[in-house]
């Protein structure tokens, strides 16, 4: 079964048919860094890792770019009120991305480039526009004339005429048309700017992404993502001013993310709901997010509340215990070689490669994530029914952890083993056995004493006795 994506272009679902063989050069914008990453940021990022992971499970090679934007007029506003350079801010903020992306299990892209290394490619791209007829100068600022382009509107729907009619229009705006967007920004007093043809100025944040867009991918990229909210104007005037410049088309599939809310409200600074990764990661862990966003399908709109957060959780919980049965019982046997005959035809193991095909036939109709997650709960559900000391129950298991491990972990990025919470329940329970043996010896029962001591070891425990009292050690 091939995949198929829904194209927000044609509003079909599509087969997926990159234009290079293999080669799938996949463009996703990235965040402009004038601020700590939100709740809503993280749903492209997190979504689109998985697709990008889910390509290459599929044998795909992946060029995945998602660039960051360090030029724009709110990172020019938030410089000025806190009255430094704007690339203290951008610096702060790009690292503070890249820390809340790792946090989040998001692989970093193949390549993530920053608007303000390519400002001699943009500056290129506008003359040709303006060489050919696509773009007009007014007082060092370029504008993109979309009645120049045929398709204007033809990712969004959108009819020029009809915007036009509802526009209101500025009285001091020269522009041909009041869509006219700019490609160049001359520079006012005390705002960041570089040299060109027009004078000191500064792109505009469309050109940004087309020109590295390109720089990454050559003229046509097979995805372009971002949400919703990007598809008009920002995706639309990528089109434009690319396709206007190139004769070719910009971009093959294009993927749209719904939005997020927070309990039904839109987010904002003003209603207070505002949840930036760092406090959301305080309380939840970041295996539970990946999971929340994982069992609505991208793009539906998505509701952050305290009770799906909590659903997503229990749901992580059930994953991590059948993960934990597995390990438990394939150590064991790893002690303990069995000598039973491996048997593959077990009705678990059948149902267990079912659940799998399931599952990659869900991320194959415009990746499914919810529906796959289904599954995914399907072959949790086998391992927990399945009887430890079985004769098949290693075969099982070990089937089990084979999809786990690379549809779970590898592809949705599900991390099944709980560090911080195995690491101080180990230590509990250590503290624990060191308290239960020091009451043996204190009844001088050496046998049990020596018992917990040697078991311990045996796992890979050391106690160290001092004088006042005993700590443990792995080894
Ligand atoms: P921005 O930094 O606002 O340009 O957003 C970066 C990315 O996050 C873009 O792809 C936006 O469409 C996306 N985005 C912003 N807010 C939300 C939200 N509430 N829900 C889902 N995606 C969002
Ligand atoms: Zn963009």
């Amino acid at each position: 079964m091939t995949l198929k994506v829904y194209n927000t272009f044609t509003r079909k679902k599509e087969d997926f048919v990159p234009l290079h063989d293999n080669r799938v050069n996949f463009y996703s914008c990235g965040p402009t860094v004038y601020d700590y990453f939100h709740i809503g940021n993280a749903r492209p990022l997190i979504m689109f890792d998985v697709f990008r992971r889910y390509l290459e499970y599929s044998g795909y090679e992946v060029n995945y770019i998602v660039n960051i934007t360090d030029i724009d007029d709110k990172i020019i506003n938030r410089a000025i009120e806190e009255g430094v350079d704007f690339k203290d801010i951008t610096c702060k903020y790009t690292d503070a991305f890249y820390e809340d992306c790792e946090k989040l299990g998001i692989r970093p892209a193949t390549v993530h480039p920053r608007a303000t290394e390519f400002i001699d490619d943009m500056q290129k791209l506008i003359l040709r526009l303006l060489e050919n007829g696509h773009a007009y100068e007014i007082d060092g600022d370029v504008y993109f004339d979309i009645k120049s382009f045929n398709g204007y509107g033809k990712l969004s729907g959108r009819d020029i005429e009809q915007m036009q009619a509802g526009a209101r229009v500025d009285v001091n705006d020269q522009k041909k048309n009041p869509f006219d967007f700019a490609l160049w920004k001359a520079a006012k007093p005390g705002e960041p700017s570089w040299d060109s043809p027009w004078g000191q100025g500064r792109p505009g944040w469309h050109i940004e992404c087309s020109v590295m867009a390109m720089h990454y991918a050559g003229d046509t990229l097979d995805i372009h993502a971002g949400g919703q909210d990007l598809i008009f104007p920002h995706h639309e005037n990528e089109i434009a001013q690319s396709e206007a410049a190139t004769g070719k088309p910009f971009t093959k599939y294009w993927l749209h993310n719904g939005f997020l809310d927070i309990e039904g409200k839109k987010m904002s600074k003003s209603l207070g709901n505002f949840l930036i990764i760092n406090d959301i990661l305080k309380k939840y862990e970041s295996a539970a997010i990946r999971v929340f966003f994982l069992l609505k399908h991208y793009r539906s709109p998505i509701d952050f509340s305290e009770e799906r957060i909590q659903e997503a959780k229990a749901a992580l919980d059930r994953l991590r215990n059948a993960y934990a049965k597995i390990t438990r019982v394939i150590k064991k046997s790893e002690k303990a070689p069995s000598d039973n005959p491996a048997n593959l035809t077990a009705t678990e193991v059948i149902h267990l490669k079912q659940n799998k095909t399931a599952i990659i036939e869900s991320m194959n109709d415009d990746f499914n994530t919810a529906k796959a997650m289904g599954h995914l709960f399907d072959i949790a559900k086998i391992v927990n029914s399945i009887d430890e000391n079985a004769e098949t129950s290693l075969v099982i298991l070990q089937e089990a952890k084979e999809i786990l491990d690379t549809l779970g972990s590898d592809v949705f990025g599900i991390v099944f083993e709980s560090t911080a919470q195995t690491d101080s329940m180990v230590d509990e329970l250590v503290q624990l056995l060191i308290e239960l043996r020091a009451k043996a010896r204190k009844e001088k029962n050496w046998e049990l004493s020596d018992l917990i001591r040697n078991r311990l070891k045996e796992i890979g425990i050391t106690f160290e006795d001092r004088q006042d009292g005993t700590t443990w050690k792995f080894g």
